[in-house]
This record gives C-alpha cells, sequence and structure tokens, in this order.
C-alpha cells in the first residue's frame, strides 16, 4: 500500500496540484492575460499556441529563410527537430559537455565556423543555464539570429544576472509534460526583435479532443504509477495510449494553427506567477550510470516509476531517432550520455527520491551540475 502511494506520488501537495488541474476552468480572457503577462516578462510581441514544438516552428519562420542552417544541441527531443524541420531549415547538431548537456563550447566554434549556420537554438537543458556570454560573443563572430528554447528553463537566470528568455530574437517555450511550465500540453513565443518574414499566427481554438487528454492525464498517469507497485502501471498505460486517452509526449502533434487550451493558458499564467525569483523554479537532475538497464530494473522493484528516463539516443524518443539522420561520429560525447543518464522525475519529493538515490549511487560514473545525488 505504501509502494502504491508512493507510485502515486500522494502527497496533499501533488493530490491537490492534480485537482487544481483537472477542475481548472479557463476563459478565453486567460489566453489574453496569458500573452500579456509574457510579452511584458520577455519584452516583446507573445502569441500563445498548441505545443512547445509549433512556436519553434513560428519563431523559425519568422527569423530565417528556407534551407538555412541553425546550429541545435546535439542532445535534444524530436520536438524541437519537428519545429525545425516545420520551417524548412537545416538542423547542425552539436556535441555536448559531461558536466550540464549544454554545447562543448569548442564544437560550437567548429561548427559555427564550418557551416556557415545563420541561427543557433539555445536549449539550457534541464535547466542548467547555458554561457551565454561566449555564445552571444561567438553569435556576433558568426552572424548568428539566437532563439532561446526554454522548455526547460523557464524562470532560471543566467551567470550574467540575466533571466533566461531576455537575449535571442524570438524565444519559445513549451508547456508540455515535465517541461518547467507544466500544463500538459500548450507553448508560446515571444518575439522580441522584429520579425524578419510575415508568418501565419495560429487562429483556430484548440480541439476539444486535445484538451479533454490535457486534463485528465496527470489523473490517469499518477493512477498508473501508484499501479506499478502491483505491476499493472504498465499496461493501463499501454491500453490508455492504445485508445488515444493519453499521447505519448513526442507524438503530439505540431500544429501552427491552433489555440491553446483556455484552461493550460490560466494554469500556465499560475505557475509563472508561481516562480518567487527567477531560478527558483525546481531542476531535473541527472546522472550518468554504468549498467543503466539493471539500475533502471531495481528502480522498478523499489517501486519508483522511472521509465522517462528522456533520452536514450541524443535525439529522443528512440522510435523516431532514425528520421532525424544523427551524424553520431560529429556527436561522440552526446551519443554516449544518451546511453547512460538516468534523470530523478520531478513527480516524487526529495524525500520520496531517498531510497532511489541509494539504489543509484554505486552505479554513478558522473554527476552532472545539477546532478545531487546523496
Ligand atoms: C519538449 C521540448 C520542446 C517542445 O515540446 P512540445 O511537446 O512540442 O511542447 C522543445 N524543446 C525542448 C528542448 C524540449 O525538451
Amino acid at each position: 500500500m505504501k509502494r502504491f502511494f508512493l507510485g502515486m506520488a500522494a502527497k496533499y501537495g501533488a493530490l491537490r496540484q492534480t485537482a487544481r488541474h483537472t477542475f481548472c476552468h479557463g476563459r478565453e480572457s486567460d489566453i489574453k492575460e496569458l500573452k500579456k503577462y509574457l510579452g511584458e516578462r520577455y519584452s516583446g510581441e507573445a502569441i500563445t499556441c498548441k505545443n512547445g514544438r509549433s512556436g519553434l516552428a513560428l519563431a523559425l519562420r519568422a527569423f530565417f529563410k528556407r534551407g538555412e542552417k541553425v546550429l541545435v544541441n546535439g542532445f535534444t527531443c524530436y520536438a524541437v527537430y519537428e519545429g525545425i524541420q516545420a520551417a524548412g531549415l537545416i538542423p547542425v547538431f552539436v556535441d555536448i559537455s559531461q558536466e550540464d548537456l549544454n554545447f562543448d563550447y569548442q564544437a560550437l566554434e567548429k561548427a559555427a565556423k564550418e557551416s556557415q549556420a545563420s541561427g543557433i537554438i539555445i536549449q539550457n537543458s534541464l535547466g542548467n543555464p547555458v554561457d551565454i556570454e561566449r555564445i552571444e560573443s561567438l553569435a556576433k563572430k558568426y552572424h548568428l539570429t539566437i532563439i532561446e528554447d526554454l522548455a526547460h528553463s523557464a524562470g532560471v537566470k543566467y551567470g550574467d544576472g540575466r533571466e533566461a528568455g531576455t537575449v535571442g530574437a524570438a524565444v519559445a517555450f513549451s508547456f508540455g509534460k515535465d517541461k518547467s511550465v507544466d500544463t500538459v500540453n500548450g507553448g508560446a513565443v515571444v518575439f522580441r526583435e522584429e520579425m524578419k518574414r510575415k508568418v501565419e499566427m495560429p487562429h483556430e481554438r484548440a480541439r476539444v479532443s486535445d484538451t479533454l487528454r490535457a486534463r485528465f492525464y496527470p489523473m490517469l498517469a499518477g493512477l498508473c504509477r501508484g499501479l506499478t507497485a502491483i505491476h499493472l502501471g504498465g499496461i493501463l498505460m499501454r491500453l490508455l495510449v492504445k485508445i488515444h486517452w493519453v499521447e505519448k509526449s513526442a507524438d503530439n502533434h505540431l500544429d501552427t494553427t491552433r489555440q491553446i487550451s483556455r484552461f493550460e493558458a490560466r494554469l500556465a499564467l499560475e505557475q509563472f506567477r508561481g516562480f518567487r525569483e527567477a531560478g527558483e523554479r525546481p531542476i531535473r537532475e541527472f546522472v550518468l550510470v554504468r549498467e543503466r538497464e539493471k539500475v533502471l530494473e531495481m528502480l522498478k522493484k523499489a517501486g519508483y516509476y522511472f521509465d522517462s528516463i528522456w533520452y536514450k539516443k541524443p535525439v529522443a524518443p528512440e522510435r523516431y531517432y532514425k528520421k532525424v539522420h544523427f551524424n553520431e561520429a560529429e556527436c561522440p560525447s552526446s551519443v554516449y550520455i544518451a546511453e547512460h543518464i538516468i534523470n530523478l522525475p520531478t513527480y516524487y519529493s526529495r524525500g520520496d527520491l531517498k531510497r532511489a538515490r541509494e539504489i543509484i549511487k554505486p552505479y554513478i560514473i558522473n554527476e552532472g551540475k545539477n546532478g545531487k545525488v546523496e
């Protein structure tokens, strides 16, 4: 029974949050208010949209011509690739560092010099800020337009004190599952500089089916996590995916014509306002481990639902990896990290994760900047 509740992460806070999500009522004015808030906070013109990848596509369309190249973190999710592709651009994946999962700056300089890219997408992986001054000077030297992707890092501060999202020509947000602002779906863009191209903006309402799925996801996911204790969680989750009650994050379609759901706009606004100060948001921890499959198996036995390790390939999930035509020889470190990383899910509290940390500890190869497995 204890494991059931551990799985459900049924602390008072988590239950309350799930109830708030499920029963939140949103109005058209919440979308307007969210836009206003983002526009002010990030000094630009804000629009909201269906998800992060659609937002990224809109940002890229506004600043680049089809066929141009953009430098991208060599460790990312398929959503980013989809956004780049929808804008007709060519991604140049750059190798990353084990410390913070951000660009390896030598590899970045080399790529900037050799690829003739016209832009760079900053990811601030898992909430670790990039060395922004270094990137800005590189961007200046090689004439790169900076786009910030804040899916992992809304509220985070760069080393020089500026907030993430206050540097690039445009800033894309994802409010998807496990992102720093999580309303299950939803996205936004803030255009901070004058757009170079005219872009058609989202004008259609969110689909009812998408809204319903987003609304019930936290409840269903909590139930599944709880049921892993009696080995039924995985089965139920697979069933829910099959009957389309739950959509895997990677399968969420890019659609730049659709709006965010109204209740998601309301929740996103609440979460943004809840950041008391920049950088306060919980950052997902990661560690690199030996024998990852074995460690995951042990975690499962201890009642943890840890399947969302996020990355098995440099561009996750694995089932879409082939489509990306990732050049592994250019990004050896990204490949290595993808094979050894474990992310500590944010749906458990620090206390809940104590046992998990003990299990992981003997297998650690490297703890990243934010991987503090005590
Ligand atoms: C998840 C993610 C996105 C966008 O995801 P959506 O599912 O389209 O909202 C963008 N960038 C990064 C780095 C992400 O991890």
